[in-house]
């Protein structure tokens, strides 16, 4: 497939409710949606990148620097597939921007799938046709408003559960939630926010019958959570810390967790992703599909990825109007009875656009080619 232009948008989304980790605030949600135009039809890709480093150091307008370059370079030039442009990463850039690559990659999976007519689950070898899928819940002021949130998304019909924790913000939150949903499935996550001083509270979280515990401690730091987990029955869990499917291989040998969680922007895309469960499952490690607040273009392709069998744990995939009052797909994600989304499965990502609502939310954009769309 020639690729004959590129648009680049950056859309500015509002969030229903503003979303607080240890790390931040947000109250919308910026991501580049990025679109590959061939003369067999359009590939959507999105990249998560924040405007300022956050989650991770890569930021959107280095992301928006190598889309330039990128488009300029593969103008009026055949596109590769996925994994061929997977392999043609540096190690640099793989590992300086993955939510990058993870984006145009994307959009490379969704031009594939329509061209050999095959839904992007059906691409990556997923079988599940629902995905049973977990709510995360942010950091809320009071312990009030996180059990207001928790029985809502309960009602809602969602069987997991995971909140956010820092330091200060843990064992209150847990013990009112056991309180009044002491069997649903709970996980917490605490976006690095801990030390080695913490070990008494820490070691307090086995207590809560939690699936896991995810990222205590900085993303480097694997001594302190092999540390911690040969003091916890729980298992920890790692995000932040992995990138390739070197480091699952390293952290799961040496025991720094028993959990992964598996982000495709976080690792580079979806083949890495791909990878890096093949490594999870030659483990017996706890493999599940983690979220970025994705729009649904980017939740379309985590979705096909959950689908997958390695992944046995509920991924933070949720309806789209659990964070967005509107989305930029016709018809939005919506949440079945029982807790599950429907894998798509039309060509490619299998969403429809809303180019409209898209335009709305524009804020920059850019296009590249050489004739008018
Ligand atoms: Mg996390």
């Amino acid at each position: 497939m020639r690729l004959d232009a590129v648009t680049l948008r950056l859309v500015r989304l509002p969030l229903r409710h503003p979303f607080v980790t240890a790390k931040g605030r947000q109250d919308t949600r910026q991501a580049i949606i990025l679109t590959l135009h061939t003369e067999e039809g359009v590939g959507w890709g999105e990249c998560s990148a924040g405007s300022v480093p956050g989650y991770t150091p890569e930021k959107q307008s280095d992301a928006w620097d190598w889309y330039t370059d990128a488009a300029q370079r593969h103008l009026g030039k055949q596109l590769p597939d996925p994994k061929a442009f997977f392999s043609s990463l540096d190690v640099h850039t793989h590992l300086g921007l993955p939510m990058t690559v993870a984006g145009w990659e994307m959009a490379l999976w969704d031009l594939q799938g329509k061209s050999v007519g095959k839904s992007l689950a059906e691409l990556l070898g997923a079988r599940r046709r629902r995905v049973s899928v977990g709510l995360a819940l942010g950091l809320f002021p009071d312990v009030k408003s996180l059990l207001d949130a928790a029985l809502q998304g309960v009602e809602n019909g969602y069987r997991r559960l995971k909140i956010k924790i820092a330091p200060g913000h843990d064992l209150e939150l847990l013990d009112a939630l056991r309180q009044v949903l002491p069997e649903i499935a709970l996980q917490v996550d605490a976006n690095e926010s801990y030390s080695r001083a913490d070990l008494p509270v820490l070691q307090r979280l086995d207590d809560y019958n939690l699936l896991l515990i995810e990222q205590p401690f900085p993303a480097e730091d694997w001594g302190s959570h092999r540390w911690l987990q040969a003091r916890l029955r729980t298992p920890l869990c790692l995000d932040e810390g992995i990138q390739t499917a070197q480091d699952a291989r390293k952290a799961l040998r040496s025991g720094a967790c028993r959990a992964l969680n598996i982000k495709p922007a976080r690792v580079g895309g979806l083949f890495s992703a791909l990878e890096v469960s093949r490594v999870g499952q030659s483990h017996g490690a706890l493999l599940w599909v983690g979220g970025m607040l994705e729009s649904g273009i980017g939740r379309a392709a985590s979705l096909a990825l959950a689908a997958c069998d390695a992944f046995t744990l509920p991924p933070d995939l949720s309806a789209s109007d659990r964070y967005y009052p509107q989305d930029v797909i016709i018809p939005p994600f919506r949440l079945n009875a029982g807790g599950t989304l429907d894998v798509p499965a039309a060509p490619g990502l299998g969403v429809v656009v809303d180019e409209k609502a898209l335009e709305h939310f524009t804020v920059r954009k850019e296009y590249f080619g050489r004739r008018r769309l």
